[in-house]
């Protein structure tokens, strides 16, 4: 079996956008893929039978999400570039502004266009946990505070977009759309649509689902002229796919009893987000933490001191040619990995509906050649 590799399982996928299909139905939110959590098109006809379209943070995601996905396409970024505005433009058919500059900039050209022109907003209800995944941080780049607006509204405005959760439930939800209510609602009788942004976990075991349809819903009963949306990345993809990789090395116990196993994947290049939140992802067969028999830091093998996830305890020891399987690693990670140290990407395999396993794509290292610019080389 050729590691490392991520399985992406398409009866959890289901499952998922099943949950999320019921939220839609009872509602009548339309809910959205955000593509930089999860932009595998291989199953994006899956996903499509149970949502609306995508959303989009670039050029390159709208065009995906257009061509691949289909249904609406939306597009938010914290600024666009004039050279790629159009070719935007011809993609979507909602855009996200994230200040009244940037919207009079081509809010014109988006109306002549037929895309509906929004605006994003800043609440100011920081509820994130972490300072990095927090647009209301003081200071933040992203979304227009209520001061900034001089209680103008821009002309031509159809939609306000608010985005301020990460991994939350409803009590988060609440706090923020409360702050946005508030803020806000003067704007809300002269436009048509308002987006809640992403950071539900709505597919987590004890979401409150029943929570969310009522909270919506009584938005809707507040405001019956506007149309909702919701876009949830990792709801999406949440537990939806492994990473497999296979022990290269198991190191002697460090001084403080933990061994060092090193493997064919790397945190840094496969799971970046372990390292920049970080978090330690859960590991089949193992427990996080030092206290069982068997205690390892789990390594890449690269050259970053850093490149290191855990420590787990396992039952057994480990040793050279067994394979780990890390959990819920459908979400920001095939989007993110990276050659740093010329490391191989995973190869990406699906586990279709019936149980079959199959391959759709491998990398070598043509790809790594690609990315450094091997056709101008000597
Ligand atoms: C990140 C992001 C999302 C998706 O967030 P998840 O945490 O993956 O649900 C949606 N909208 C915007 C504007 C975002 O920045």
């Amino acid at each position: 079996m050729q590691t490392p590799r991520f399985v992406i399982d398409e009866a959890k996928l289901e499952s998922n956008a099943q949950i999320l299909d019921s939220v839609r139905r009872r509602t009548g939110v339309k809910i959205l893929l955000a593509q930089k959590a999860y932009s595998l098109a291989a199953t994006y006809p899956l996903l499509a039978r149970h949502l609306d379209g995508t959303t989009a943070s670039s050029l390159f995601e709208a065009k995906h999400g257009h061509d691949f996905f289909g249904g609406e396409t939306h597009v938010y970024a914290a600024a666009y570039a004039p050279g790629e505005i159009d070719e935007i433009l011809s993609l979507v058919d909602h855009i996200v502004f994230n200040s009244p500059r940037q919207f009079s900039l081509y809010a014109a050209k988006a109306r002549a266009r037929g895309v509906s022109a929004g605006l994003r907003v800043n609440p100011e209800t920081p509820v994130a946990t972490t300072p990095a995944y927090d647009p209301c941080r003081p200071g933040s780049r992203l979304g227009t505070v209520r001061a900034q607006l001089e209680g103008a509204c821009p002309a031509g405005l159809e939609g306000l977009h608010f985005h301020c959760l990460c991994e939350q439930g409803l009590d988060e939800l609440k706090t923020v759309l409360a702050g946005f209510e508030e803020k806000f609602s003067d704007l809300l009788p002269a436009v048509k649509w308002v987006n809640f942004g992403g950071g539900h976990h709505i597919t987590r075991p004890g979401y409150d689902v029943d929570g969310l349809v009522g909270l919506l819903s009584g938005f809707r009963a507040r405001h019956p002229h506007l149309g909702m949306y919701l876009e949830p990345g990792e709801a999406v993809a949440l537990d939806a796919g492994t990473l497999e990789t296979t022990v290269l090395e198991v190191q002697p116990p460090s001084p403080d009893g933990v061994s060092n196993a090193i493997i064919d994947a790397s945190p840094a290049c496969h799971m970046p987000d372990t390292l920049e939140m970080p978090y330690v992802p859960p590991l089949n067969g193992a427990r996080k933490g030092d206290g069982g028999p068997f205690a390892y830091r789990i390594g890449g093998a690269t050259c970053l001191a850093g490149d290191v996830i855990g420590p787990y305890s396992f039952d057994r020891p480990l040793n050279a040619g067994d394979v780990l399987e890390f959990g819920d690693m459908a979400i920001y990670t095939i989007v993110k990995t990276n050659h740093f140290n010329g490391m191989r990407l995973p190869s990406v395999c699906i586990r279709r509906m019936d149980g079959t396993l199959e391959t759709i794509q491998e990398y070598g290292y043509e790809d790594f050649a690609r990315a450094n610019a091997a056709s101008r080389g000597a």
